[in-house]
């Protein structure tokens, strides 16, 4: 065999990988903590450590199976920040005759590595990184021909080829999807768990990022770093998951609370992302606890946790592969403000959005519907621009990679797509807010005036957003009565100028 290379990039973190399972004397594997991926975009401070502690892990545990490992850390004086200057150097100094890598999820990185592939002078292979549950082609194959790529045919499909859920060729249950009764508010305190944490210290890093000088947004302390960065970690708060939350996820998956940032969601997206742990092994592992549990937890819980992950998530993979690079400039609105100051600060009188965003650079997560319903939702109605947007949203969560960020954010929040990933906008009035919360009540704005002084300024702006975008969404069969009812308002002059002002106003709300 040909001396050869391997790179691990830092969301491969697979160690069931086939590579893995025979170690070679003639393949070197490969593991950088780069300049070029700490600063394409500004990061979440747990970010990058949560990325650089789990490679640091996974780079550890290889070692100790017998494999041998380059492995440079951020401050490496060997390390030279880029991916090309790096693969040329170590190609020269060290001979390697070949180069293989997993297919990364980021177009950026995919792109980059297959411009590398011509130009090495080396041979060159890519692997699939043994993760998802389709390849990167299937959703475009599977609609092919078809106007709307729609999630729920999607998960009908993977529900039938994994048998997940299944009762031969039915769903179990006779119904495919439970959404209908995923969307109760939190009220009772007392249903709470307590959030499982990994409190570990994370000194080193955090001290090596600061002197590198690489720009960070959020905050963090290193005393208490409280992510899962292993497999084992990942693997345990799966387990958590099952034994505490899986009881609750489907009823409050939509509830926000001021009184806990998690709720009963599983916080498994780093794990996930970075392929600690596989969906396939999630979801059978959440099924078959529920099997043995039938009788304490509802089938309404699962399904709408299964749901999230081999829909829309291999959903969002697929539109992503289909979709890419075009979907990246896609602004069907044409919007082109600047995001209001406090998305950086959560310095906010309105309170929705200052605990959203507090709570995100403090903990660098939120969970999906306040990154949907709040902050995505009033980026929309003020007429943020996608790239603005997007640039944020991938820098503050802890599991934000293009793949999944960029479907999320301007797809299903912005609906810049003009309509992909979703068949409407996600976008409401205080109403929505105050059913699923309780952000109104400790709000300095009143959720149920539209005009006038301390009138919430979602109210205004919902009706402004569909008043300037009457031509693109008046046709669109699910909006329609949206329209209906605006026609019959008396005081619409006054609600458009009170969306003026507060578009002007968009730093001081
Ligand atoms: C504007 C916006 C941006 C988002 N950006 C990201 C992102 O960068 N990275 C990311 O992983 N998720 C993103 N999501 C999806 C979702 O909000 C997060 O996956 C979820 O909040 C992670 O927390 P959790 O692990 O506790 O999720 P849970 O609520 O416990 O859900 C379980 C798992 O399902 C998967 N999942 C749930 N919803 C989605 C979804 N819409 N798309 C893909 N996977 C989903 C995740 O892997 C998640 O870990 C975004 C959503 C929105 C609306
Ligand atoms: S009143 Fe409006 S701004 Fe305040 S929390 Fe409710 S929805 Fe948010």
């Amino acid at each position: 065999m040909p001396k050869t290379l391997r790179l691990i990039l830092g969301d491969q973190l697979n160690s069931n990988h086939s590579w893995f399972s025979e170690i070679n004397p003639e393949i070197t594997y490969l593991m950088v903590e780069m300049r070029q991926e700490t600063d394409y975009v500004q990061h979440h401070i747990q970010k990058i450590i949560a990325f650089f502690l789990a490679m640091r892990h996974f780079g550890e545990k290889i070692k100790k199976n017998g494999h041998q490992l380059i492995y440079y850390k951020l401050d490496n004086p060997e390390n030279e920040q880029e991916l090309e200057k790096i693969l040329v150097t170590l190609i020269q100094e060290q001979g390697f005759e070949k180069l293989e890598y997993q297919l990364p999820d980021e177009y950026r990185l995919d792109k980059q590595l297959g411009l590398l592939s011509e130009s090495l002078g080396i041979p060159v292979k890519a692997f699939d990184t043994e993760h998802f549950l389709t390849d990167r082609g299937f959703l475009k194959e599977f609609f092919r021909g078809k106007k709307n790529f729609l999630m729920e045919s999607f998960y009908r499909e993977m529900r039938k080829k994994f048998h997940i859920l299944m009762d031969g060729k039915d769903p179990i249950g006779g119904r495919w999807n439970f959404d209908q009764e995923n969307r109760s508010a939190f009220k009772d305190k007392h249903l709470l768990p307590k959030a499982k944490t990994y409190p570990k210290k994370a000194h080193e890093i955090y001290e090596m990022i600061q002197k590198a000088g690489v720009k960070t947004i959020g905050t963090l302390d290193p005393d208490s770093f409280p992510w899962p960065i292993s497999r084992k970690e990942s693997l345990e708060l799966l387990d958590y998951f099952c034994k505490n939350l899986l009881v609750h996820f489907g009823d409050f998956q939509d509830a926000m609370s001021t009184w806990d940032p998690y709720l009963f969601h599983s916080r498994l997206s780093f794990s996930l992302n970075t392929k600690l742990i596989t969906p396939l092994e999630v979801v059978e592992k959440v099924e078959q606890y529920w099997i043995a549990n039938q009788n304490q937890i509802s089938l309404s819980q699962v399904e709408g946790f299964i749901r999230q992950i081999i829909g829309w998530r291999e959903y969002m993979r697929g539109i992503y592969w289909a979709k890419m690079p075009e979907f990246a400039e896609l602004n069907f609105f044409g919007h082109k403000r600047k995001l209001p100051v406090w998305y950086w600060t959560g310095n906010t009188k309105m309170k929705c959005l200052s605990h959203s965003i507090g709570q995100s650079l403090e903990m660098a997560y939120a969970h999906h519907i306040q990154r949907l319903m709040v902050t995505g939702n009033f980026a929309l109605l003020a007429g943020i621009a996608p790239d603005e947007v997007d640039k944020w949203y991938l820098g503050i969560y802890i599991d934000a990679i293009e793949w999944v960020e960029i479907t999320n954010t301007r797809g299903m929040s912005q609906f810049a797509d003009g309509g992909i990933v979703g068949t409407k906008p996600y976008v409401s009035s205080a109403n929505y807010i105050k059913k699923m919360s309780n952000y109104c009540s400790h709000c300095a704005y009143k959720p149920t005036e539209k005009t006038g002084n301390g009138a919430c300024p979602f109210n205004s702006l919902y009706w402004h957003f569909y008043e300037r975008n009457r031509e693109k969404l008046e046709k669109n069969p699910r909006i329609g009565m949206v329209y209906k009812t605006w026609d019959k308002m008396k005081n619409k002059p006054e609600i458009l100028d009170q969306a003026e002002f507060y578009i002007k106003n968009l730093d001081t709300l």
